[in-house]
């Protein structure tokens, strides 16, 4: 790759705060690389909508090479970060070995299961755009194999859901998988009750959205228990099974989909690589956003464990794009000869929408439910998607969605994943060893 000369910026991390950093080193005197597993930005905040079968996963999901056009000192390799070799200042991934001299490490969150036996293999989890397909075609298939099954109880267990986490991302799968049964399943599929629907919204803490307000989580319970979801508060899982959800007080919920939207841990190549962490595996980073001992590499977003007023930022994309542009200026500032200036954090709000014309939503220091607040998050959500052509087909389906209660996307396609055996299968030649035809 021909650099320019100037100093190199590698950015890990396509996400929010990777692409805001991008975007405000766009006009400085360096060379941006940005690394990704995937070759396109994923729109998190609507995965629900995708599990849900509302939005096309092409709704949620833009090339960054395209994002990319418009910054000529950008560019993007795809590839799987594998450690960062802090020392040698080089980014270690699963293709070539990228050399920097600053870096923005943004590559987010996994799922933490909180050690419940069974999290890992039977829950399903919404923190890509893969995991989101992956129980769309699930939860459409459990409602086939429930079009035709004999057994009352195994049909019950097909059409229960449970759902761990009452947050906003719980709180909006809650919401949406009632809808998508009330409305194109119920009109769709005439042999089943679907009266008979459970989905069960499980929450360790005593209140929904607990990190909002406490009325907005009164509000959201009120209204999901108005739309059939049975919302079980002060309730720890024990352990999960396929068809199973064991809780600690001894209740069990048969259920073919459970949905994990609990926890999470930092990225754990930045564990791997030495950086220091705090709580799970998120890296405890300086007032400045940069690493200790290491001025020379940032940690921004949902990775990135910084306290501001004694309490941890939240992990919302707020936080992210903000830090990703506090971690570009500070590198502008460092290549100046400055000292990087603390990272303060402006809190603009939180949303949740629960269901068509409801949100409990908190901007600036007040609260709004209702109609209003679920105005203000379609405004917010579109607003922030990246790219027209999306905006354009996300307003179309929720349109279809509004006036005539149908779903886009209810169908169960083959993953739009090619398989990576199967890559290297065809492009092993027959003189190709068996190890490099089992890769
Ligand atoms: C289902 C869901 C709903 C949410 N809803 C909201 C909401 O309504 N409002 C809100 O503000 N926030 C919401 N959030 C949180 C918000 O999306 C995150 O706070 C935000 O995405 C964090 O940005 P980030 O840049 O730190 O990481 P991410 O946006 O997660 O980006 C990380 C990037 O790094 C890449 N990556 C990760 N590991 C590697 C690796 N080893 N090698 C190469 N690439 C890698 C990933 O592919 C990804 O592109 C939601 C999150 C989820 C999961």
């Amino acid at each position: 790759m021909a650099d320019s000369g100037n100093p190199r910026v590698v950015i890990a991390g396509a996400g929010f705060g990777g692409l805001s950093a991008a975007k405000a080193l766009s006009r400085s005197p360096v060379d941006v690389i940005i690394v990704d597993r995937n070759n396109y930005h994923t729109f998190l905040p609507l995965l629900y909508q995708v599990a849900a079968g509302e939005l096309e996963p092409g709704d949620v999901a833009y090339p960054v090479r395209t994002i990319l056009r418009k910054m000529p000192s950008a560019r993007f390799t795809m590839a799987e970060v594998e450690r960062v070799d802090l020392g040698g200042r080089v980014v270690e991934t699963d293709g070539p070995d990228i050399p920097y001299d600053f870096l923005i490490l943004a590559t987010g969150t996994v799922d933490y299961f909180l050690r419940v036996p069974g999290g890992p293999e039977h829950a399903f989890s919404l923190k890509t755009l893969e995991e989101a397909i992956a129980l769309r075609n699930h939860i459409l298939g459990c409602v086939e194999r429930a079009d035709h099954e004999p057994d009352a109880q195994s049909r019950q267990s097909l059409i229960s859901f449970a759902i761990v986490g009452g947050g906003p991302t719980g709180v909006e799968t809650a919401g949406a998988l009632a809808e998508l049964m009330q409305g194109p399943m119920a009109k769709d599929c005439r042999n089943l009750d679907f009266d008979q629907v459970r989905i069960v919204l499980i929450e360790a803490t005593a209140a929904l959205l607990p990190t909002l307000p406490e009325p907005l989580g009164v509000y959201a319970e009120k209204r999901l228990r108005q739309m059939g979801v049975e919302v079980r508060l002060e309730s720890l899982v024990d352990r999960i099974t396929p068809d199973l959800v064991y809780l600690q007080d001894g209740t069990t919920i048969p259920a073919c989909t459970t949905v994990w939207a609990a926890g999470v841990q930092g990225d754990p190549q930045a564990e791997a690589s030495g950086l220091p962490t705090a709580h799970r595996g998120r890296v405890a980073v300086l007032p400045t956003l940069q690493a200790p001992d290491h001025p020379e590499v940032y940690v921004i977003g949902d990775l990135a464990h910084f306290e501001q007023d004694g309490s941890p930022l939240a992990m919302v994309a707020q936080v992210a794009m903000q830090g990703g542009v506090a971690a570009a200026q500070n590198i502008e500032r460092q290549l100046a000869g400055h000292e990087p200036l603390p990272f303060r954090y402006r809190d603009r709000g939180t949303m949740a929408t629960i269901g068509r014309n409801h949100a409990a939503a908190y901007a600036y220091g007040r609260t709004f439910t209702g109609f209003p607040a679920w105005l203000l998050w379609l405004s917010i959500h579109l607003f922030y998607l990246i790219g027209y052509r999306n905006r354009l087909l996300v307003m179309i389906n929720w349109a279809r969605h509004y006036f005539f209660r149908e779903h886009a996307a209810c169908r169960i396609l083959p993953s739009e994943q090619v398989p990576p055996a199967r890559v290297a299968q065809q492009d092993a030649g027959p003189g190709a060893s068996p190890d490099e035809k089992k890769t």
